[in-house]
């Protein structure tokens, strides 16, 4: 039974230029073994002297980390495909193809680059990132400003908003000069003055069924600060479809959370909450208010751990919920579990393509959600509480 092994470019010269190849085995430990002997060279690149697989390669089967499953002791059987990817956090084959830093860029980032973690690699790590901000308000105004500063070389924005005077007590990206016009153009100015070597791509719509694969698929990461449920679950389903992080931030009054949804490596927004509540259960910003300070803190940590991600370094918040009580200036947090039964990332999926999100969550002609900002834990005890719980 032919497994189908596939070879990155930096092993190739290794096995002969070639890009797969068809190998047997009863698990992967006996097929990358018969690859190691067929291909002697390979064996140093991919096992270190002690037969430990090195710890900057990481075996898929299909499309499963094998850390996550049973190691070199996943079964594979006739059909099936193992990939050899070189990680994100090292390699010299990764470093060659980031791009370089300019002299301008090596002084402007040289108290990242003397930061034993970041370095030139991971300020180039940096450089070569398409990060997508879902929004340019009270989440996204830190988030792309950090994002910025920092050296993310594309910073992709979709809002369709104009700046209002009521916006600048938390949206310190926009400023009075630029009351009046549209978001967009407004942090497009704000990030070209903070870092002009970064590149702005905008998306000047909302965020739709219909187009949100087309814009997220282009992006390494996703940043939410959304604002309404349709579009944060569409966010979470559309990150989920085509293998994205999704770094997730709300707030409410005086309260936020953080979070890393990544189905890959742990559960879904819709692991802790498949539906939404019905219209009008839950107050919108509007009627309940946010402090200004709240969501700089919040969309900073969003900025944090996109970073984080990005040079493959710390504990992410995967299967974390974070939760900040701003009055009493504290830190919680709960533990995330995959919902085996979610029906966008579990065992049997019943979404497997993008839905009408407003009919989802009940939402009519009236735009019930237009500013919402509320909080998962404020949702879950709305939820219990109609459950009888
Ligand atoms: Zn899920």
């Amino acid at each position: 039974m032919a497994i189908t092994v596939l070879i990155p470019t930096p092993l190739r010269p290794f096995v002969g230029g070639k890009d797969a190849l068809e190998l047997e085995g009863e698990n992967v430990g006996e097929v990358l073994d018969q690859l190691t002997s067929d291909h002697a060279e390979l064996r140093k690149h991919l096992f270190a002297d002690d037969g430990r697989l090195r710890s900057f390669v990481n075996v898929y089967v299909n499309d499963r980390d094998i850390r996550h499953l049973e190691r070199e002791g996943t079964r594979v059987g006739a059909g099936d495909t193992v990939s050899i990817i070189p990680s994100i956090a090292g390699g010299t084959a990764v470093a060659e193809s980031l791009p370089k830093l300019s002299h301008e860029e090596i002084l402007r980032y040289s108290r990242h680059l003397i930061l034993p973690d970041v370095g030139v690699e991971g300020q180039r790590k940096l450089k070569a990132a398409r990060v997508l901000l879902i929004g340019a308000g009270g989440l996204g105004s830190p988030a792309a400003l950090y994002l910025a500063a920092a050296g993310v070389g594309t910073l992709g924005i979709v809002d369709f908003d104009v700046v209002d005077k009521t916006n600048l007590q938390r949206q310190i990206l926009h400023g009075t000069d630029t009351v009046g016009i549209p978001k967009l153009e407004s942090a497009r100015r704000r990030v070209q003055d903070l870092n002009p070597n970064v590149q702005v791509e905008l998306f000047e719509t909302r965020l739709t069924s219909a187009n949100a694969l087309d814009i997220i698929r282009e992006f390494d990461v996703v940043a939410d600060g959304t604002d309404n449920f349709p579009t944060r679950y569409l966010v979470n389903d559309a990150c989920v479809l085509l293998g994205k992080p999704n770094v997730y931030g709300s707030i409410f009054r005086f309260e936020g959370q953080a979070s890393v949804f990544y189905a890959k490596e742990g559960p879904c927004y819709r692991c802790l909450y498949a539906e939404p509540p019905p219209a009008g259960l839950v107050p919108s910003c509007a009627e309940g208010g946010v402090l200004g300070v709240l969501p700089g803190i919040i969309g900073s940590i969003q900025a944090m751990e996109t970073i984080k991600f990005i040079l493959g370094r710390g504990e992410l918040l995967i299967g974390r919920l974070l939760l900040f009580d701003a009055l009493r200036l504290k830190f919680r947090e709960l533990k995330l579990e995959r919902d085996p039964d979610c029906p966008v990332c579990g065992r049997n999926p019943t979404v497997t393509s993008l839905i009408d999100y407003e009919a989802f969550c009940g939402v009519g002609a009236e735009p019930v959600y237009d500013g919402a900002e509320v909080t998962a834990l404020d949702l879950k005890q709305r939820a219990s509480r109609r459950c009888g719980v």
